[in-house]
């Protein structure tokens, strides 16, 4: 039976989790229940990117039957569930439900999304899932699970390609559909905030507001017009136009170099 590993950046008892496990558990397959086990950081991680904790051990505790807590990184959980605490190797990854979007330039903070790179380079087909919310009016966790249960059952029924790494985003309000999006540039603006420490000097928060791009076709522009986005997204970061790029800044380098 195809096998599940779930995660997150919340952490283990991160409503998005609980509710898309519950999800799962009232979800079937024609091959029968879900198969799934939790291993998911002990506490909340958001902003990781893909990180890995390497100058401390990690301890892992059961939680209950087959969810287990990691006290590091979403990508330690996903390394230290597949090499040590699942009884074999999963054939899906699913992060989140992230309790906020995570919409283009999000994606290498993000470490909900980084935890579905780190199951790509094991080799493992991935997908990130993310719900919009809105200051002081909580977002609808149960919707986003009972959606994105819907979307892994489809997987599970059609076949999971893999190569497969796909992102996700539910928007606050019912989705009025699904826009296949990239990823928009979406900077930051004001992100760094400064305050007097009260212990002396300086202290910054690093905050912001994003600022989307204004075009039609990216991943924000959908979850903005009330759509759910997919954006399919690489692991490899390579820049193959400047590898072939005569006249570029290479050649230059390559010289400087030699
Ligand atoms: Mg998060």
């Amino acid at each position: 039976m195809t096998r599940l590993l779930l995660t997150n950046d919340d952490g283990v008892g991160a409503a998005g989790l609980t509710c898309l496990a519950a999800a799962l558990d009232r979800a079937a397959t024609t091959q029968g229940p879900v198969d799934y086990q939790v291993v998911a950081p002990l506490h909340e991680q958001s902003g990781c990117g893909q990180a890995l904790t390497l100058f401390r051990p990690l301890r892992a505790r059961t939680v209950r039957e087959g969810w287990f807590s990691v006290d590091g990184t979403p990508s330690d959980c996903v390394n230290v569930g597949v090499h040590a605490l699942l009884d074999r190797p999963p054939d899906l990854l699913v992060s989140g439900i992230n309790y906020g979007v995570n919409l283009g330039d999000d994606v290498t903070h993000s470490g909900t999304v980084g935890a579905a790179l780190e199951g790509r380079l094991l080799g493992i087909p991935a997908i990130a899932f993310s719900q919009e919310y809105r200051k002081a009016q909580p977002a609808d966790m149960e919707r986003a699970a009972d959606l994105a249960a819907r979307a892994i059952v489809s997987l599970l029924e059609q076949g999971i390609p893999d190569r497969m790494l796909l992102n996700v985003n539910f928007p606050f309000d019912p989705p009025r559909g699904v826009r296949i999006a990239r990823l928009g540039r979406r900077p930051y603006r004001n992100s760094v905030v400064q305050q007097d420490d009260p212990r002396g000097g300086s202290m910054y928060w690093l905050v912001g507001k994003p600022e989307p791009e204004r075009h039609d076709d990216t991943d924000a522009a959908a979850v903005r017009d009330g759509y759910i986005s997919i954006t399919p997204l690489s692991a490899d970061l390579t820049d193959r136009e400047a590898i072939s790029e005569e006249d570029g800044v290479l050649p230059g380098l390559v010289g400087a170099l030699r």
